[in-house]
Parts: C-alpha cells; structure tokens; sequence
C-alpha cells in the first residue's frame, strides 16, 4: 500500500478532467445579460450581450450545474 502512489493517479485523473472542464468551458458557457436579462449559450468568455451588446455578462460554465 502506497498512498504516494495514490496520489500520482489522482493527479493524473484531475489533470484529464481538468482537460475535459476546459473543453466543455470553451463550447458551453452559459451566458447571463445584466443589463437586459438576456440569456445565452456562448463559446467564449469574452462575448457580449446580442441582444443590447453590453459587457455586463454573468458566465457559468454549464459544467457546473447539477447533473441530475
Ligand atoms: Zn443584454
């Protein structure tokens, strides 16, 4: 029994899924309009709002919700 051998795998299994999370990030952002409640899918962090163009964006990255 190892537990440094352990560790090395989960480190290997958060480093798999920290490539999955950052792939599901960059097509699935969930986009929140401040200024207008308008809400959006987006595939970048840097969008703005489509339907009054402001900057005022809430992102969730859809990853993070319930998977239920
Ligand atoms: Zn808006």
């Amino acid at each position: 029994m190892s537990e440094t051998n352990n560790q090395k795998e989960d480190m290997s299994l958060l480093q798999a899924w920290q490539k999955k999370i950052e792939l599901a990030n960059t097509n699935n952002i969930f986009c929140h309009c401040h200024q207008c409640q308008y809400e959006w899918v987006d595939s970048s962090f840097e969008a703005i709002c489509p339907s009054c163009k402001s900057s005022r964006i809430e992102r969730i990255s859809c990853w993070q919700f319930p998977d239920d």
